[in-house]
């Protein structure tokens, strides 16, 4: 207040390229080899690597991580009037593809334990819907969800299993990869994510037939002929070597993306997990995260809206929990199972500002607006 300078943004999390130039100097390796597009080095190479980077034997690149869904489901199989169970708490790209497919979403309570899928939900879908075809489970602002008990119930119905783990990478469940457990996981680059090419995704599997087959879908379902030949619908999902060579680069920082991500999420709990009412997103010893958004509850006096408009006069960003799929307006006509918990999490929750690029006096503004809140 009463300053006439203007106060520098911080935001909620963008693009961050690496200090080294990795991403311009795979961009010139397309460009000295005119391979723009499509394909090329870059795109084999940025498959190749970022499997190797997760533990999967697979992986394709797309232009999205929601291309990236869709072609997980098309490959499980779903169709018309398929059932698929989808978590509720998480962004609407979960959910959209399950639509294209012509098939039904039934959307899965959080539990708060993880504020990912609550296996007991996920149980008593499985007994109202047990001809349900596919699983999405989804890895919130890089906490896991819990794979071993999700796992074993999925194995149990023989359903196939497809992991959004597009804000987890770097995000591991008792040492293993998120993206791994199920049958197919997906990765989104999108400019907000840990690490981005400005738009792209990866799908990725052990089954590497079927990840073939997703790049022939993703290229128009072009049969091996001389002349244009579909016997398949196709899609124009591809990454652009030019994107990918961005992929490359950013893969190489994503380690330190991940230790950063962890600094500001320990910067903001040592500082403002003392407050009353507030609790951050659950830790627990299975779970290493990728902390890509801090969040916290709040159940005190202090509402999530007085921080995101103290912030926001300070030109500082910050969100709501995501907004429950089964509140959507477009989604609500769809069945819900479980009970108040991603509705709690979405009225109380907020994410904090986790911009990898914040330096400490960028925290101490963060920290010192929100304290304002409880001691004016
Ligand atoms: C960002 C995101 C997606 C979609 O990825 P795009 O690359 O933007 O299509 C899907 N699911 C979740 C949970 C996301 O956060």
């Amino acid at each position: 207040m009463g300053s006439t300078k203007a106060k520098e943004r911080i935001n909620l999390a963008s693009p961050h390229m690496s200090d080294e130039g990795y991403e311009l100097q795979y961009i010139k390796e397309a460009f000295d080899t005119n391979w723009i597009a499509p394909l090329g080095e870059n795109v084999n190479g940025f498959e190749r690597e970022l499997a190797e980077k997760v533990g999967s034997k697979a992986a394709a690149a797309l232009s999205s991580g929601t291309a990236a869904i869709h072609l997980a489901l098309k490959a499980a199989g779903v169709g018309e009037g398929d059932i698929v169970f989808c978590p509720t708490l998480t962004f609407s790209a979960t959910a959209n593809p399950i639509i294209y497919q012509n098939a039904i979403p039934v959307f899965i309570d959080s539990d708060y334990e993880t504020w990912n899928m609550s296996p007991k939900a996920l149980e008593e879908a499985f007994e109202k819907y047990p001809e349900v075809k596919a699983v999405i489970v989804v890895h919130l602002y890089g906490l896991s969800a819990d794979m071993d008990k999700i796992m074993d119930i999925c194995k149990k119905h023989n359903v196939a299993v497809i992991e959004d783990a597009a804000e987890s990478l770097g995000t591991y469940y008792k040492s293993k990869h998120t993206g791994t457990f199920g049958d197919y996981g997906i990765f989104s680059f999108n400019g907000n994510k840990i690490i981005t090419t400005s738009g792209g995704g990866m799908l990725v599997s052990n089954n590497e037939e079927r990840i073939a087959k997703a790049r022939f879908w993703a290229t128009q379902s072009r049969d091996q002929a001389r002349h244009y030949q579909h016997s398949e619908l196709g899609f124009n999902y591809r990454m652009s070597n030019v994107v990918a060579g961005i992929g490359r680069g950013q893969l190489k920082v994503l380690d330190q993306r991940v230790a950063k991500k962890n600094y500001i999420f320990d910067f903001y709990k040592r500082e403002l997990g003392g407050l009353e009412g507030v609790e951050f997103m659950p830790s627990n010893d299975w779970n290493e995260p990728n902390y890509w958004l801090s969040s916290m509850t709040l159940t005190g006096k202090v509402r999530p809206v007085d921080i995101m408009k103290a912030l926001e006069k300070e030109n500082i960003e910050s969100r709501p929990v995501w907004k429950p799929m089964h509140m959507q307006p477009f989604f609500e006509k769809y069945d819900f199972v479980g009970t108040d918990v991603s509705e709690k999490l979405f009225e109380n929750g907020v994410c904090l500002p986790s911009d990898t690029k914040m330096t400490d006096e960028d925290l101490e503004r963060v920290v010192k607006t929100i304290k304002g809140l409880w001691f004016k």
